[in-house]
């Protein structure tokens, strides 16, 4: 994907909000420490596409985000590289009790279907190889079991589908209370799909107190009011980027 790359550099992006922390040219210049730097020059990302130079200095900065962007615009390591960051970070501050039947993930990643879940799970894996961020993906149509196996076995990052997550909260299987870092990729889909309920009763799971602790980031190719009441639910303070033409 290297050679057509070049078609996205010149997007344009615009922020809006209130004191957006500004967006850079290198990966060098983000503090994402060492490890994942070896991971992206691994994955031969040489530069930050428009939507990662916005995005990961804003939510490594703490912000809420709200971004509509269209596919191929590099929307995964957006949110992937400071989520993991993040987390990094936190299980050092965080003593996780151990030997718990519930798994409590600290960031939890929605999508709408099983290929887009397990995409990003892919994805992701290969951006915290070495750094010991156990990630986990559970979709819908399989058998829940096996799923259950893989969380049983840690899990910091959750890359799930709205459907199967609500069925392993209900069997006492995943808590959300821990999570500090909330993404929904392709929001516009979810809602297409009827999974508003399900989204609407995952967020309600997982507000620990104090209030605000959290971080959300909204991801939406389009920007009709349904995403707009959706982002003016769950996030706060947030910063606005609408990469290249956003339809609605
Ligand atoms: P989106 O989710 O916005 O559709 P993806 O995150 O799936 O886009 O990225 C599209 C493709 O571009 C993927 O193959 C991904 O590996 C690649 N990619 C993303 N960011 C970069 C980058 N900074 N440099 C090179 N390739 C990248
Ligand atoms: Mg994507």
């Amino acid at each position: 994907n290297e050679t057509n790359f070049g078609a996205y550099e010149d997007i344009p992006v615009q922020a809006s909000g209130e004191n957006i922390p500004p967006p850079v040219q290198t990966f060098a210049e983000i503090d994402l420490g060492h490890v994942l730097k070896q991971n992206i020059k691994r994955c031969k990302f040489l530069k930050p596409t428009p939507i990662q130079r916005h995005a990961i200095p804003i939510v490594i900065a703490g912000r809420d985000l709200m971004a509509c962007a269209q596919t191929g615009s590099g929307k995964t390591a957006a949110f992937c590289f400071p989520i993991i960051c993040g987390v990094l970070k936190d299980r050092l501050l965080l003593s996780i009790p151990g030997g718990s039947q519930v798994a409590c993930p600290l960031a939890l990643i929605l999508a709408p279907t099983r290929e887009l879940s397990c995409q990003i799970h892919e994805e992701a894996k290969k951006f915290a190889y070495r750094t010991g961020v156990k990630i986990v993906v559970a979709y819908g149509g399989t058998p829940i079991s096996q799923q259950f196996r893989n969380i049983e076995k840690g899990v910091d990052i959750l890359v799930a589908t709205p459907g199967r997550l609500v069925d392993m909260i209900e069997r006492a299987r995943v808590s959300l209370r821990m999570i500090k870092y909330l993404a929904l990729d392709e929001a516009d889909r979810m809602l297409d799909m009827g999974f508003e309920p399900q989204i609407r009763k995952i967020v309600e799971k997982m507000d620990m107190p104090p209030p605000g602790t959290r971080q959300t980031m909204l991801f939406s190719a389009t920007f009709p009011d349904e995403i707009q009441k959706l982002a003016s639910d769950f996030l706060s303070d947030y910063v606005f980027l609408a990469v290249g033409r956003v339809g609605s």
